[in-house]
């Protein structure tokens, strides 16, 4: 991202990736000293109650012309038709929509969504189903414990709450698994009403740069002034399409790499704009630094404004932890089932941690740094106890290596492959396991990485 760099060790990083919530879900920051903040400096905040109706409108009016067509919004608000009877069938869709889009492009979700939809339309479905299943319709779109919390949250709402969602983003957050502030704001305001506002990744960035925020919008002082401007913001009589077209607008024009501000129906009240059309001096004597001696939500003075950057200085993160690096040797074992096609062994993951419940081939994590030799000899020992017969180290065939990158962790698989002559008999006491054929494969709750191993 040529727009993004570390500005200094432990500094800022400019501009963002896609939107997800922010890491912090709730609470109040406090002052540097302790005690209640001090209000921010009027430059960050909207205080004129004209402009946030003109803003409201401009947004609005530019979300009904210009929004994407996607599967969730065809639906309804449950207030619109006041029909409680439908609701089990309605909420699930501004539900799962929103799980599903938790880091995760919109291309990427609509066909999760459609086959999630189809399958288990109400909560009373989703919540008789398997986590199996939930897994197997899942397989791919990554954050496993996603689906997993989705469908404990169904669960809850049929066997704790008579079958009634709690309709405040309130009670959303309170009452269900996996429901942060995030989510429930969304599906309160998209499926009940409710004017309450929600913060994502493509909100911050656009509130940023309205307001010119160049610190850390990570830092939970930052995260919390945002959550007030987006509740301070949100239009009261069409608050779920005032929430949807703001992500929208990040989305789709507010982007983080080159925004399209010539086409921004809020350009008008876009400070960073305004900054970057004036430059400095600016005759707009507002879109300076605001002129507050250690402001905490301007660019930190070590870090200003980059002329060269335009509009992309705002949001601004603190750089990012780099990956923890893992080995894992993982091992094909194939033999020809009765058809004469290949069949291979697969096992089942713990019930908790990476990938919980997820297949995968035989695998062992390694130490670092172990020569490859010593890799193939700590795996035919594991293959060995796990067989319980002789696993002879030369007769693993080094594939290669598979490298597959989750949020917190460089993982490389280092694959080999043991053909088998016969059937083996694993040890009951170990992880379920059972023979698949390459479609059936497929057709499991397996992890993108082991598809690419295959
Ligand atoms: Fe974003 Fe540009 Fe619109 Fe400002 S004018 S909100 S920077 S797209």
């Amino acid at each position: 991202m040529s727009q993004l760099r570390a500005v200094a060790a432990g500094g800022l990083r400019r501009s963002g990736g896609r939107a997800g919530p922010p890491a912090r879900q709730s609470g109040k920051g406090a002052s540097p000293r302790g005690g209640t903040p001090a209000p921010p400096p009027a430059a960050h905040l909207f205080r004129d109650p004209a402009e946030i109706e003109a803003l409201r409108g401009n947004l609005l009016a530019w979300y009904d012309r210009c929004k994407r067509e996607l599967p969730w919004r065809t639906l309804v608000r449950v207030g619109d038709i006041g029909a409680s009877a439908l609701i089990p069938a309605l909420l699930p869709a501004v539900w799962v929509s929103e799980i599903m889009l938790q880091q995760t492009q919109v291309a990427t979700v609509i066909d999760y969504y459609n086959r999630w939809m189809q399958k288990w339309p109400t909560l009373q479905a989703l919540a008789q189903a398997s986590l199996e299943e939930v897994n197997e319709l899942w397989a791919g779109l990554g954050y496993y414990s996603r689906g997993k919390r989705l469908q404990e949250a169904a669960r809850k709402v049929v066997s704790e709450l008579a079958g009634r969602m709690p309709r405040t983003a309130e009670d959303l957050q309170k009452l269900l698994p996996g429901v942060g502030r995030y989510t429930a704001g969304a599906i309160a305001s998209i499926s009940y009403g409710q004017a309450t506002g929600v913060v994502d990744g493509n909100v911050i960035r656009v509130l940023c740069r309205l307001r010119c925020i160049g610190a850390d919008s990570s830092s939970p002082a930052v995260v919390d002034r945002l959550w007030d401007m987006a509740n301070a913001l949100v239009d009261r009589s069409r608050p779920g399409d005032f929430n949807q077209a703001l992500m929208e607008l990040g989305a789709t024009v507010c982007v983080p790499k080159a925004p399209l501000c010539g086409e921004c129906p809020v350009k008008q009240h876009c400070r960073a704009q305004r900054r970057k059309l004036f430059g400095k001096p600016t005759p707009v004597p507002d879109v300076e630094d605001c002129g507050v001696g250690g402001c905490p939500l301007c660019p930190p003075a070590a870090e200003p404004w980059d002329s060269s950057l335009g509009v992309t200085n705002f949001p601004r993160k603190a750089a990012k932890k780099q990956p923890r690096v893992a080995r894992t040797a993982t091992c094909v074992l194939e033999r020809r089932g009765c058809h004469g096609a290949p069949e291979y062994l697969i096992v089942q993951r713990p019930s908790s941690g990476l990938l919980a419940g997820l297949w995968e081939f035989p695998s062992l994590p390694l130490a670092q740094g172990l020569q490859e030799e010593k890799q193939r000899e700590a795996l035919a020992d594991h293959l060995q106890a796990w067989m319980g017969w002789p696993v002879v180290a030369g007769d693993l065939r080094f594939i290669g290596e598979v490298i597959h990158i989750f949020s917190h962790i460089h993982q490389t698989y280092v694959v080999y492959s043991l053909p088998l002559d016969g059937d083996v008999t694993l040890d009951p006491a170990l992880s379920p396991s059972r023979w698949v054929t390459a479609e059936e494969f497929h057709a499991s709750a397996v992890s993108t990485a082991m598809k690419k191993v295959l």
